[in-house]
């Protein structure tokens, strides 16, 4: 019975995120399986979860745009997510829902979830809101003064809105826990999504896949082609992880870390 009002639901947000432009026609398809399986499998404490974060970057996405139109020839896509995009920020959540249908009582399933949209939402929030960061940021490996919107780069505004983006989920998560949960539970879920969100950086700093425009000479995640129409050139990082898969992996890393606190410290 679950399911088709999942269904329901995710088709309705899904189509009025579409008409606002918060996501491509391809976006909505793939929100709509990811949506389905989260509240179809999980329930509506899952659906908040999800939606906490839909909400708050479609959100974030579009304020201060006059302040981010000079990073966007930086990052490959514009405001609107397609499907790899959504995909990449809710598929691992779908999977670990999908795992809930599997083991019902284990309430590991909701912290790995809540973790994993930490970790997303953590590097959205960073991403929106560390471009009105006052002074240029810096790389997360060896600390050089870069501009702004270079994949790798963390100032203090990013990290803050990180940490923001973060404790959000897991106050929702503590507060809506369908599990025992307590303030443990909230430092863990919070600290899990930022250092996945920090691990996003790190991966873009070092083996994202990175090109370079040669009329601008500006380094841009954008490929084949550059916002000015120029082709870009492969700079450094492997040529098949590309921003969509850094994301995919801050969410897995953000469910990992749980595990890995669960496992050292209870
Ligand atoms: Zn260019």
């Amino acid at each position: 019975m679950q399911l088709p009002v999942g269904f329901l639901a995710a088709v309705i947000i899904a189509f009025l995120a579409y008409r606002v432009r918060s996501l491509s026609r391809s976006g909505a398809a793939a929100a709509v399986v990811v949506g389905t399986l989260i509240f179809g499998l999980g329930g509506w404490q899952w659906a908040v979860i999800l939606l906490s974060f839909f909400i708050s970057s479609s959100i974030l996405t579009r304020l201060f745009k006059k302040r981010k139109a000079e990073v966007d020839e930086k990052f490959s896509k514009g405001g609107q997510r397609d499907a790899s995009q959504v995909l990449a920020n809710g598929g691992i959540a779908a999977l670990i829902a999908a795992l809930h249908a599997i083991f019902p009582a284990a309430p590991w399933t909701w912290w790995a979830f809540a973790a994993a949209m930490a970790a997303v939402n953590a590097d959205t929030w960073a991403t929106e809101l560390g471009v009105l960061n006052p002074h240029p940021p810096r790389l997360i490996t060896n600390g050089q003064a870069v501009d702004r919107g270079t994949s790798g780069a963390i100032s203090l505004y990013g990290t803050l809105a990180a940490l923001g983006g973060s404790s959000l989920v897991a106050l929702l998560a503590v507060s809506i826990a369908p599990f025992p949960s307590s303030w443990v539970s909230f430092a863990m879920v919070t600290l899990a999504g930022l250092l996945g969100a920090l691990f996003d950086s790190f991966l873009g700093a070092t083996v994202q896949s990175i090109y370079q425009c040669p009329a601008c000479n500006k380094e841009t995640e954008r490929y084949p082609t550059h916002l000015c129409g120029t082709p870009t050139t492969p700079l450094r990082g492997w040529k098949w992880l590309d921003n969509d898969l850094v994301n995919l992996a801050c969410a897995i890393s953000g469910a990992g870390f749980v595990f890995l606190f669960t496992w050292v410290f209870l």
